[in-house]
């Protein structure tokens, strides 16, 4: 919920400053004319390609943040191979949040068609290598 609410809002901001633009283009220009006058026509224009590459930024910054925390994805690792394939799976580029809540898996090539990324979940991803390093409470040496 939270995920979808930020796009929103991304989304809603995206959408306000080309629109104020063209609010004001709407107030200072004697004459509208829209497909009859060159300029007014064309300043239309240049407020709908920012508004449409606003949203195409918001949501490709969007696809490569945490769904729980909405943190920015790192640690791209690559992982498959195209000449081991059976052995290593396709070739695809994985993101890990840094706070242990998931990993975005992300296929290098679509082949059929456009696929999702794929978000898979973890719970506790770091507790294994904190349990490892971190102190023992029960007393004992490793
Ligand atoms: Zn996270």
């Amino acid at each position: 919920m939270r995920y979808w609410s930020y796009l929103s809002a991304k989304l809603l901001v995206a959408a306000a400053i080309p629109g104020g633009l063209y609010a004001g283009l709407a107030m200072m220009w004697p004459s509208r004319y829209l497909a009859r006058d060159l300029a007014y026509t064309t300043a239309v224009g240049i407020c709908f390609l920012i508004w449409s590459g606003l949203s195409c930024l918001c949501l490709l910054d969007q696809r490569y943040r945490c769904r729980v925390c909405l943190r920015r994805l790192r640690m791209p690792i690559e992982t498959g191979s195209w000449s081991r394939m059976l052995l290593l799976g396709r070739p695809r580029t994985e993101y890990i949040c840094t706070y242990g809540h998931g990993k975005l898996n992300v296929e290098e090539v679509q082949i059929s068609g456009s696929e999702p990324p794929e978000w898979t979940p973890q719970a506790g991803m770091w507790e294994e290598l904190s349990a490892a390093s971190g102190p023992k409470t029960d007393g004992t040496e490793r």
